[in-house]
């Protein structure tokens, strides 16, 4: 079965017009975002773009702060130190990458764990692994998700994920042993990454490498979720696996696009949502 990614994070979205708007009735303001770019790295305009778009037909509320290519590291703990300050925004978000001379850690640590929607500060990422609640990271929380709605219970099952990044791999790994899986974590020093992926009864491929997951590594009846964002030989947008063998083994698996990336912009409105609906508490 393919997992209609596209279709969840739709489904997401309808329900948080209704929280949105349930919130603008009891707080008399809409949820709000501040998006913080520094320097003009045309991807992240795109992604900024998207988030913006997703906010605006959510009925959240979005600040776009743009600051140039040679702001200093002091000039931008200071505007996210402004932004933390702000009493009616509810989340901030530090597009990354950064420019290389600033300190993503000393910047993200700035924004205080609450209104993390992102989930990148360390605080987050300690409440993460001592299964504390706090802000979850977008995609491995729309993989979690995924999961739910498909019916895929990750208790008492061998999870086995591909890539150990901070921002997927490592929460990813977290979340489904928060879940109860058994969890394997893999990465490039990975010494036999065939047998290990063949022990998976859920297998998440985030390495960001194309056709890096083929048909002979995958079990029989596995659930593969394939985060990876890569384009092939001809520039055609494709994930780690090998699509069109994999999904011959696979009882589930997530396409790309259209599968997990749509959830990662359905998370982030959710994590501004849950952040305004708790500070209104
Ligand atoms: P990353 O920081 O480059 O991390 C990649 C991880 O994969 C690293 O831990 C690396 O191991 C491991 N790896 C690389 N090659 C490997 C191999 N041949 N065998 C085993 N492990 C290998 O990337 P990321 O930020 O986590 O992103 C991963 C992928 O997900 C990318 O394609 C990215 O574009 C995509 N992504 C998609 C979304 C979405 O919304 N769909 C969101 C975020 C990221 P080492 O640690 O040893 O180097």
């Amino acid at each position: 079965m393919i997992i209609d990614g596209k279709a969840v994070a739709a489904q997401i979205r309808a329900e948080l017009l209704t929280r949105t708007a349930r919130f603008f009735e009891k707080a008399g303001r809409a949820p709000s975002l501040a998006v913080l770019l520094i320097g003009d790295d045309p991807a992240s305009q795109i992604y900024i773009r998207n988030k913006i778009k997703g906010c605006a037909e959510t009925g959240i509320r979005s600040f776009d702060v743009r600051l140039p290519e040679d702001t200093s590291e002091e000039e931008a703990v200071l505007a996210v130190r402004k932004l933390a300050q702000q009493t009616d925004l509810d989340g901030i978000l530090v597009q990354l990458p950064l420019p290389k001379h600033l300190n993503a850690e000393k910047i993200l640590a700035e924004i205080p764990p609450e209104k993390d929607v992102d989930g990148f500060s360390a605080a987050n990422i300690g409440a993460l692994a001592l299964g504390k609640e706090g802000m979850v990271a977008c995609t491995p929380l729309g993989v979690m998700e995924l999961l739910r709605r498909y019916g895929i219970e990750p208790r008492g099952k061998h999870a086995v994920v591909i890539g150990r990044s901070n921002i997927v791999g490592k929460p990813m790994s977290l979340l489904l042993l928060n879940a109860d899986a058994t969890v394997t974590v893999c990465h490039s020093h990975t010494k036999n990454l065939k047998e290990e992926c063949l022990r998976a009864d859920i297998l998440i491929a985030a390495a960001g490498k194309a056709k890096l997951l083929t048909a002979d590594m995958v079990k029989e009846g596995a659930v593969v979720i394939d985060v990876g964002t890569n384009r092939d030989e001809n520039g055609k947008l494709c994930g780690d696996a090998d699509f069109e063998n994999v999904q011959k083994k696979a009882s589930f698996i997530t396409p790309v696009p259209g599968g997990v990336g749509p959830m990662t912009i359905a998370m982030l409105l959710q994590n501004v949502c849950t952040a305004a609906e708790k500070r209104l508490k």
